[in-house]
């Protein structure tokens, strides 16, 4: 693990960027929130590389699993004393409590043919959360059958940051 300084706001745009044709398919809109934050930095310190993939997994999923038409996938950014919060949430079909959990362990896809259908291989939590825990901390997940989906974890800021 390469631990660094890095604007995630800068690195949320790039994978906004990335992913924006993806999401226009879906009829899907991307937003920073607060829209404010938009326009500054915020550092923390900790693997880019890695956690790229972990956002680029996350939103990813938002998107496919997410409303098609009218959907939104909001990044919410909160720094904080304990570092920044970073949470990928969705207005979509949401995941049941049943499967909440089981949704992290490899190749565990809830609804088969239309997970299918979306491609992927069922891999993605489980490496985010791998990834995150290396970071020493959580993906916690807050979900609401037909409301949405919100995943978040944090990672910590430089000391001299206030
Ligand atoms: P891969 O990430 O390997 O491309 P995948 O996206 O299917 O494949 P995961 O990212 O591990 O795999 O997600 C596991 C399963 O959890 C998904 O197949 C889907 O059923 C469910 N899921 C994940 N994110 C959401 C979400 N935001 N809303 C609803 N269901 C979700
Ligand atoms: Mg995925």
């Amino acid at each position: 693990m390469r631990r660094q300084r890095f604007d995630l706001v800068a690195l949320v745009h790039e994978l906004f960027e990335l992913l924006e044709q993806q999401a226009a398919r879906r009829g899907t809109t991307l937003e920073v929130f607060p829209p404010h934050l938009a326009t500054q930095e915020l550092l923390v310190i900790a693997d880019r590389n890695r956690i790229r993939q972990v956002l680029i997994n996350l939103i990813d999923n938002a998107i496919k699993y997410g409303r098609e038409q009218n959907g939104h996938v909001v990044v919410a950014l909160t720094p904080g004393r304990n570092g920044v919060r970073v949470a990928v949430r969705d207005n979509g079909a949401g995941i049941a409590p049943e499967h909440q959990a089981r949704i992290f362990e490899r190749f565990y896809r809830v609804d088969k043919s239309r997970s299918r259908s979306a491609g992927g291989s069922g891999l993605g939590l489980a490496i985010s959360k791998h990834i995150v825990e290396g970071h020493k901390s959580t993906i916690h997940i807050k979900s609401v059958v037909g409301e949405g989906t919100t995943m978040e974890f944090r990672l910590p800021r430089p000391k001299e940051v206030k």
